[in-house]
């Protein structure tokens, strides 16, 4: 892939992300990949933090995911859950017992002071991870959903919830005051393309564009965005629901219109494939394509057809 070389950064959420990054591993060398990822969904679990949208990049990249769930880790076990269940505590929020040591041993350094962005680099490397994965910014964001019922914290809403009461609006509580993680941000001053992977805009890569300086960063690379909208819905998760729910009709297209100011390529799935000339029409150049990525082949295919259609711009 000598011809394809370029520094591409992927901006993530979980499990959409995490198959899209898992593509560009695939076909990229590790060195020219680095893996932004939101931390909106962070949050506070029995005094451990867990980094939901992290950990699933972290364990897709590391091949010990759980291929079911698309979160967790492959073949781990609820001891310590059932435990907690027995004093009474809240388990609506399912953490299995490897995966408790990941918040555990996290938690553990983020205590003693150190960098969010250091420790994710610390627990990806110890599990083979070769590929950089930085959260987007060391200062604590929390995305609260604003619904009918009130505003709830993100995964209040999200799994205790499912995702039932209609959303109203979002707020990202602490982001006036969060920066870009210092090597998240030199990663997208070094790219040579970003690629906004088929994450929900709205809560998975909305908190990322609304950090401060983010926006005329990524404005000034080349940035290809693949939607997560497939046939006016989603694979996954709220994403289309939330469209609804916020006013606009569940299509790929209002994806693109969402990054169209930044956007050079929108990558949809062959059955949009009627909605590329719309894409056209906002200057954005469009690719039809496969984009169903739940194999490892799928998303390393992806991955390439990208790089080639990029390199083809000249
Ligand atoms: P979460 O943080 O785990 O909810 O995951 P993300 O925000 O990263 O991804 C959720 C979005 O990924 C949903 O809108 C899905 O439609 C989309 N998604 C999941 N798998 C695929 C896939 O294989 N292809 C495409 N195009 N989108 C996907
Ligand atoms: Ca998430």
């Amino acid at each position: 892939m000598e011809d394809l070389a370029m520094q591409v950064v992927v901006l993530a959420g979980g499990v959409g992300g995490a198959r899209m990054a898992d593509g560009f591993a695939r076909v990229l060398p590790p060195e020219d990949l680095t893996v932004v990822v939101n931390t909106g969904d962070d949050f506070e679990w029995h005094g451990l933090l867990v980094c939901p949208d992290v950990d699933t990049v972290m364990y897709t990249l590391a091949g010990i995911a759980n291929p079911e769930t698309g979160w967790g880790i492959a073949g781990d076990t609820w001891a310590a859950l059932e435990m907690l269940a027995r004093y009474g505590g809240e388990t609506w929020f399912r953490i299995g017992d490897r995966d408790l040591a990941t918040h555990v041993f996290r938690t553990f350094l983020w205590r003693q002071g150190v960098r969010l962005s250091e420790i994710t680099d610390r627990l990806r490397r110890a599990l083979g991870v070769r590929v950089a994965i930085w959260p987007m910014s060391d200062d604590p964001v929390r995305t609260i959903v604003e619904t009918e019922e009130g505003p709830l914290p993100f995964q209040e809403y999200f799994v205790r919830r499912g995702c039932a009461p209609p959303v109203r609006g979002l707020i990202w509580e602490g982001l006036e005051r969060a920066r870009l993680s210092p090597e998240a941000h030199a990663a997208l001053e070094a790219a040579d393309l970003v690629v906004i992977a088929p994450s929900n805009p709205y809560v998975s890569i909305g908190p990322i564009l609304a950090l401060p300086g983010a926006l005329g960063l990524i404005e000034q690379r080349r940035v290809v965005a693949v939607s997560p909208i497939l046939g006016g819905q989603a694979l996954k998760g709220p994403a289309a629901k939330m469209m609804v729910e916020l006013g606009e009709s569940p299509s790929a297209l209002t994806v693109a219109r969402r990054y169209q100011t930044f956007l050079d390529g929108f990558v949809l799935d062959r059955v949009d494939a009627a909605l590329a000339a719309g894409v056209e029409a906002m200057g954005i150049r469009p690719l039809v394509t496969d984009t169903v990525i739940l194999d490892p082949g799928a998303r390393a295919r992806l991955a390439e057809e990208i790089l080639r259609w990029v390199a083809s711009w000249g």
